[in-house]
């Protein structure tokens, strides 16, 4: 658990998403560039400190209100408006997007137009346009000998249909195994059959996450037109049934226009089939916006911190009712902790 003031600094660091790094700092990593998840199509790099992490958006040579200064050989500060704000920060390596994870996504195309995504709107940069599913297989095997690699974890857009990203995602999985039997191997499909759960448990993956992405079927509706709600739920539980409870988990974003009564009752109701939610803060920027005012009929704001952590300490109060644990997970978001306040962990 963080001292208070420590977690309510990580989230108004969540809040505001970026900080400068000047120029005379030579950057110890290159920046990740991600394709997916919160940051997607921004240079971001993972800031440690009192035992927590926080991914966050690099600008070189604009004005920040976080500004990260050198303190001396092993330890930077991070100051806000110039005062000191967070002392002995590190920057951590990250493996494939995430410290310790070879964290890859298939394909940043999708047959789906989720409003909060920006993922199929990135450039297609040449990395994705070549890399074909046996290349990914290649560059995480790439990775068998760094010695910071804990975990593999596979994400994807739905290039043709859910199905066939799975099939994808099983044929990534076997290639890993052939040399990294015991690594755990988290997936993150969009799926609703349960044929797919069980080939993907059959090929060897640890842990799943499907993500629900709102706590209503209403709201679901406005933002991931196409998708099937009540499917990804049935999922859930089934999904739970096959890889047991602490290794299912599903994002909720926050941030959408949902009340928190309807978050806590839809983190209740994943906890009572075994499921721990993340509950993810709404990152905007000028790709989703005009998607997102279209689907909502408003303009969202960025989460306040109080906010998050209300819901967070919440959250934890529901988790520990149900025996659940975001600390068994092995793999993704709960294990990496750099985009969330998360419960059990950051407080
Ligand atoms: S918390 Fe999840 S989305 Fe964020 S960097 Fe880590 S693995 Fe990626």
């Amino acid at each position: 658990m963080l001292p208070e003031e420590i977690v309510t600094k990580k989230a108004e660091l969540i809040n505001y998403g970026m900080i400068r790094i000047p120029p005379e700092i030579t950057l110890p990593y290159y920046p990740s560039r991600s394709s997916a998840g919160p940051g997607a199509g921004s240079r971001a790099m993972v800031f440690s400190f009192s035992g927590t992490r926080i991914k966050l958006g690099i600008v070189r040579d604009k004005p920040a209100i976080y500004t990260l200064a050198l303190k001396d050989n092993r330890y930077y500060n991070i100051l806000k408006h110039g005062e000191p704000y967070l002392d002995n920060v590190t920057i951590e390596p990250t493996v494939m997007h995430a410290p310790g994870q070879a964290f890859i996504n298939i394909t940043n195309e999708c047959i789906y137009n989720c409003s909060f995504c920006v993922t199929p709107n990135l450039d297609r940069d040449d990395r994705h346009k070549k890399c074909t599913v046996e290349r990914w297989g290649e560059l995480i095997l790439a990775q068998a000998n760094n010695r910071n690699l804990e975990c593999v974890a596979i994400t994807s857009g739905v290039k043709v249909s859910p199905h066939k990203t799975v099939l994808d995602m099983v044929n990534i999985i076997k290639t890993v195994r052939t040399q990294l039997p015991e690594i755990p191997i988290g997936v993150e499909p969009y799926l609703t059959a349960q044929e797919d759960i069980d080939i993907l448990f059959e090929a060897g993956a640890t842990e799943i996450k499907l993500n629900l992405e709102t706590p209503t079927r209403e709201l679901f509706s406005k933002v991931c037109q196409g998708m099937d709600y009540d499917g990804i739920k049935h999922a859930l539980k089934y999904a739970v049934a096959h890889f047991g409870p602490n290794r299912v988990c599903s994002n909720i974003i926050i941030g959408l226009g949902e009340t928190d009564e309807e978050v806590l009752t839809a983190v209740e109701d994943l906890a009572k089939d075994g499921v721990v939610a993340t509950l993810r803060a709404l990152r905007i920027n000028e790709i989703n916006m005009p998607k997102l005012k279209d689907a909502l009929g408003f303009e969202p704001g960025p989460v306040e911190p109080e906010r998050l952590l209300n819901l967070a300490r919440k959250h934890k109060e529901i988790l520990d009712k149900y025996d659940l644990s975001t600390l068994e997970f092995q793999t993704m978001c709960h294990k990496c902790k750099s985009c969330d306040i998360v419960p059990q962990q950051d407080l």
